[in-house]
């Protein structure tokens, strides 16, 4: 059957990833891989959606903008093992530490996205982190920085434009979902997320529309409309979802009791019923976990094909670099006196060549 097949799927390009950015391949040499792209304007509740699919708090959060690295999240489903942590994080610039304490796991995001980045300003090296725990389905995510309007503080005056590229260089890629979060309590025919993906995806082909913040439309408004595709038709469609408000986060109620609350407010509204199951952060992650695997699966022989030519490329430069270096010191002082030879030889055929002509 595809879908498992696809679900197995996502590990093997998930290491195919690691290995790709360990190798350092960029530009023209890197293969582009299935990923999901978490795109919306600051405070849209990307954050939310994101800490949500895991089932943790682990994202920096704050009033400024916090997302300032591309973070790319590998999500892995890992039975529950005894002995064994339950759910734990490994960041790829740390190999081998092991974090179980998700607010150390914060922590680390934002020192590392100080390393880079300095204060202020956004930079488009990716913070690469993976999830293990029998509570997530496989995926990746990347969370990008959320779109802004004007520079504040002593942010760079273009800050909006880099960060415009930035989202444009991940979802331009035909491999890449679009998770384009709008909140209800703005109207969606401005959408930064959906105008952005309409750029690179006009048919919505590979755009889900996530509508947050369900809870705090104008009174007498619901977003019915906007779930069904009446405003803004999606081929993928839309989920609604309702998550943690700021004084949740303050008072630091769990997500547990926000996925309560959700459920409570699918269940208390009747004008939600004709769309309430596809609704919620759990249908958000299934829907997204299958579209996924179904993505790698039509993606796959073509990324095959890739692979391969990266391949023989690669065996091509390494036959013309040669043999190995040997070992021992006389072996390797042989090696350079014959290549000297040979380019005395061909000098001095060049030599010879001139004169005679
Ligand atoms: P981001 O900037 O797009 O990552 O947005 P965040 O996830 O950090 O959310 C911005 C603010 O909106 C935070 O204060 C959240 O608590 C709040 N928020 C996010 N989603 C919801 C929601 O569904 N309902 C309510 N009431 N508040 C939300
Ligand atoms: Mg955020």
């Amino acid at each position: 059957e595809p879908r498992t097949l696809g679900q197995g799927l996502v590990p093997l390009v998930n290491r195919l990833q690691d290995i790709f950015a360990s190798a350092g391949l960029r530009g023209s040499k890197a293969v582009d891989l299935p990923c999901i792209a978490v795109v919306g304007s600051q405070s849209s509740g990307k954050s939310s959606v994101l800490e949500a699919l895991v089932g943790r708090d682990f994202l920096p959060r704050g009033p400024d903008i916090c997302t300032r690295r591309p973070l790319l999240l590998q999500l892995v489903h890992t039975p529950a093992r005894r002995g064994e942590p339950e759910e734990w994080g490994e960041f790829l610039h740390l190999p081998g530490k092991i974090y179980t304490n998700f607010e150390e796991i914060r922590a680390e995001i934002e020192a590392e996205t100080d390393r880079t980045c300095g204060n202020k300003a956004v930079s488009n090296k990716q913070i690469r982190l993976k999830i293990c725990s029998p509570n997530v389905l496989t995926m990746t995510l990347v969370d990008l920085p959320g779109i802004t309007r004007v520079a504040v503080g002593d942010q760079p005056e273009d800050i909006e434009i880099q960060i415009r590229n930035m989202i444009l260089s991940y979802i331009k890629r035909e491999t890449c979902l679009i998770l384009a979060v709008t909140p209800a309590n703005s109207d969606l025919a401005n959408s930064d997320a959906l105008t952005l993906s309409k750029q690179v995806d006009p048919e919505g082909k590979r755009t889900l529309g996530v509508i947050t913040k369900l809870d705090i439309m104008d009174r007498g408004t619901n977003a019915v409309k906007y779930l069904k595709g009446e405003v803004i038709p999606l081929k993928l469609g839309y989920v609604g979802v309702v998550n943690r408000c700021q004084a949740d986060i303050a008072e630091r109620r769990s997500i547990n009791h926000a996925r309560k609350l959700e459920a409570d407010f699918f269940a208390s509204k009747p004008e939600y019923a004709d769309v309430a199951c596809s609704c919620g952060i759990h249908a958000l992650s299934r829907n997204v976990s299958t579209l996924l695997a179904d993505h790698i699966s039509t993606l796959l022989p073509d990324l095959q094909v890739r692979i391969m030519r990266e391949r023989s490329e690669a065996e091509r430069d390494l036959e013309l670099l040669g043999p190995d270096v040997p070992e021992t010191d006389s072996e390797r002082a042989a090696l350079v006196l014959s290549k000297l030879e040979r380019y005395a030889q061909s000098l001095q055929a060049a030599v010879e060549g001139r004169n005679h002509s």
